[in-house]
């Protein structure tokens, strides 16, 4: 595991080199975004002990493998945390794989898995969770979220962006690092939500897989740029 700093709230740790999670500083306690694969879970809880803070929220962005793999150890190491969850991929969650009558009727990809532990609350767009305003980015999966620091507009952005093998859109393939763009089940949305995340005009992205950029703004519009013309 690889721990990195950015700001004062914000603690990045890398498993296997490409698998992040995030602990966000709050007056109460560390909310932990997204929560690896079951064999982490130890390892988290470690680092915010040794930070000096309990998680006190669990918060995923959404529900493939690598995002809720650790949930259920982790609610096991952590009975009293909150768990939060996008409440469109709440359902995957819970082994519902059924698309709306509204939504693209295009096959789920990416890896799924279903988790016995049930959210302690469902949250949409706009809904704040301590700092956190949660910004609904459909596209790598329906129910996709993304989570913006509104004390300093650090946006935890999960698959709706990659920086590893390069910065991208979910759903534009990364020859270094594919994996996002298979696992992503609608192209148009995932542009129209990368869009969404910019005009927030994030002063730091952090993301599921690869390193967290500072001033992103000139990255982000090439990879908009790059998604919307292949
Ligand atoms: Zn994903």
């Amino acid at each position: 595991m690889k721990l990195t700093r950015h700001g004062n709230n914000l603690l990045q740790l890398t498993y296997y080199g490409f698998v992040n999670v995030y602990l966000v500083r709050e007056e109460d306690g560390f909310t932990l975004i997204d929560t690896a694969l079951e064999g982490c879970a130890r390892s988290i809880v470690q680092v915010a002990q040794k930070a000096g803070l309990p998680i006190t929220r669990i918060l995923p962005t959404h529900a493939h493998t690598d995002h809720i793999g650790g949930l259920d150890a982790l609610h096991d190491l952590l009975p009293e945390a909150e768990v939060v969850m996008p409440a469109r991929d709440a359902r995957f969650l819970a082994g519902d794989m059924s698309l709306d009558a509204n939504e693209p009727q295009d096959k789920l990809r990416g890896g799924w898995v279903i988790r016995k532990t049930h959210p302690t609350r469902l949250v949409q767009d706009g809904d704040r969770v301590g700092s956190l305003e949660v910004i609904t980015t459909p596209g790598h999966t329906p129910g996709h979220a993304s989570y913006l620091d509104t004390r300093d507009r650090t946006i935890i952005a999960g698959d709706a962006f990659q920086t590893q093998g390069g910065v991208a859109v979910s759903g534009t393939l990364k020859l270094l690092f594919p994996l996002v763009k298979f696992a992503t089940w609608h192209k148009g949305l995932a542009l129209e939500s990368a869009r969404k995340l910019r005009a927030l005009e994030p002063s730091r992205l952090a993301v599921g897989h690869g390193r967290v950029l500072n001033q992103p703004l000139a990255a982000m519009d090439r990879a908009i740029k790059d998604a919307a013309t292949h």
